[in-house]
């Protein structure tokens, strides 16, 4: 279906086009919709926009990528399908590598979504051929590539669970999450966690990235430390703010009506 552009919700609509024809493709799974919807539920309760505790974490993030010795990107189905070109663009502005992991793993799914990276201008995919085991993680869920994610020491995850999330920290690596929700394991197990919708945190960091390089003193040497529960903290503060505009307007027009 053609969605017009005039549409309040386009964006909404356009992203969950994407999903939909995901599954029928057969590379994203239908757990990737509920997944989708939950999302889209705390972007809502966000406004949909990139709010300030956000903008913070995406900054951090750049810099540890940018400094880190072997970054990957782990990239799953909904992320090939919402924003395949930005996270391509984004494992080439920080010479990341790009590795497929998969929660209900196949053999056709990998194949499809590498496909599909290679399309948006991905060099090599990781990910795709022998693995090497997370320890404490029951398979497949937690196989891995042994010259991609395996070896890292800084991982960018996206709609990522939990229980993987704290067995790469467990690894020893520095995980840095895009999770709208703040609530969830992986949000309040990562290092640094991104509340934001991914199809808004992969351009603005491929910008922060850009911006960054541009520098003539490069980017910045020393990381600051980052205080993740402290972010939580204000991106659960924005949601409420968020609430108690739209709450007490409603109010407003109750006491008019009676
Ligand atoms: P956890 O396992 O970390 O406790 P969960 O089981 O509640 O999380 P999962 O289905 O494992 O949820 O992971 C999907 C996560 O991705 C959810 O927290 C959801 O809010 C988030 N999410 C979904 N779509 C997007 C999106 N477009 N951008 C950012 N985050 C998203
Ligand atoms: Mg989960």
């Amino acid at each position: 279906m053609k969605i017009p552009r005039s549409h309040p919700r386009y964006l909404s609509l356009v992203q969950r086009q994407l999903i939909e024809e995901g599954i029928a493709k057969g590379y994203v799974t239908p757990t990737g919709m509920i997944a989708h919807g939950r999302g889209e539920a705390f972007d809502y309760l966000l406004g949909e926009r990139t709010t300030e505790p956000a903008r913070r974490a995406e900054e951090a993030a750049v810099v540890e990528l940018l400094r880190a010795q072997a970054p990957v990107i782990s990239v799953n189905g909904n992320v090939a399908a919402l924003c395949p070109k930005e996270v391509v663009e984004l494992s080439k502005v920080i010479s990341a590598k790009l590795e497929i992991n998969l929660f209900y793993w196949s053999k056709e799914r990998e194949e499809k979504i590498s496909k599909i990276l290679k399309q948006a201008g991905a060099g090599r995919v990781y990910g795709t051929g022998k693995k090497k085991k997370i320890p404490g993680l029951a398979s497949p869920r937690g196989f891995v590539d042994p010259e991609g994610i395996y070896k890292a020491d800084v991982v960018l995850v996206m709609l990522e669970d939990g229980d993987r999330t704290e067995a790469l920290r467990r690894m020893g690596k520095r995980v840095i999450a895009i999770d709208l929700n703040p609530f969830s394991r992986t949000a309040q197990s990562a290092d640094i966690t991104i509340v934001d919708n991914i199809t808004r945190a992969l351009p603005n960091m491929i910008d922060m990235a850009k911006r960054m390089r541009r520098r003539r003193s490069g980017p910045p040497t020393r990381t600051k430390i980052f205080d993740n529960e402290k972010g939580l903290r204000l991106s659960i503060k924005e949601i409420q703010k968020h609430l108690s505009r739209a709450g007490s307007l409603s109010l407003e027009e109750n006491s008019l009506g009676s």
